[in-house]
């Protein structure tokens, strides 16, 4: 009888043993999944544009002249611990070495420098050629979807505003929509490569498979096709 009773008692634990590494290990593994994908099932809006636009910038025309950007550089800051008040605080103080037209995050797209003129973010020629923004590092899966889409949808509004097409510029050097890496290898001016590191990590840690450029633009493509649809867009 009491050896009976702890063999009963030792497969309930077993049981329970079982039970709690598969709930463990449910919580533990992630689903390869596309951020794009995510960001439409779960109906992912972008959010308006707040106008900040600081006058101490330097003013200066692009190469083809006020008004007249050629395309859009994405960046992303490499900092893992900024928010975007104190990345814009850091950028009005140190201006004279770089700045850009924007910041975006998982809530915001904050617009600081008239994008009429050009920014100092990617080094010449670039900075006479684009419109450029920096993201913001986040750190939860539905954070980054967020600021996917914010940055998707901002990069096709700047297109759609300047009468640009959507081109993807990594295959050739010749397009519209740029990562600082795409400027970095085709024109010079700085060795940097954001965002693809961060779009690799964030997309592999939260998503389980990397996030790329290429993923990235085809959502500006889709978001550009709304806007300059005046359908309004589905996501
Ligand atoms: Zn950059």
């Amino acid at each position: 009888m009491k050896q009976a009773r702890k063999h009963v008692l030792w497969i309930a634990f077993l049981v329970v043993a079982a039970f709690v590494s598969c709930l463990t290990a449910a919580g533990t593994s992630i689903k390869a999944e596309s951020v794009n994908t995510y960001i439409k099932q779960q109906k992912i809006k972008p959010v308006g544009i707040t106008t900040s636009v600081w006058n101490g910038f330097p003013k200066f025309d692009y190469d083809r002249g006020y008004g007249k950007p050629e395309g859009v550089v994405v960046h992303e800051t490499a900092n893992p611990s900024s928010t975007i008040y104190g990345e814009i605080a850091y950028m009005k103080s140190n201006y004279q070495n770089a700045f850009v037209h924007g910041f975006v995050d998982a809530g915001k797209i904050i617009n600081i420098a008239n994008t009429n003129y050009l920014a100092w973010g990617c080094g010449y020629p670039g900075n006479g050629k684009f419109v450029q923004f920096e993201q913001i590092e986040v750190h939860s899966k539905g954070a980054f979807a967020h600021e996917i889409a914010n940055a998707a949808w901002y990069t096709a509004y700047l297109l759609n505003k300047y009468h640009l097409s959507a081109n993807d510029a990594a295959y050739d050097g010749k397009g519209t929509v740029w990562s600082h890496k795409a400027v970095a290898e085709f024109f010079g001016g700085s060795t940097h490569t954001d965002p693809y590191e961060y779009y690799l990590k964030s997309g592999r840690t939260f998503f389980g498979q990397a996030y790329t450029m290429a993923q990235f633009y085809q959502l500006v493509k889709s978001y550009y096709g709304s806007l300059s649809n005046c359908i309004g867009g589905d996501f």
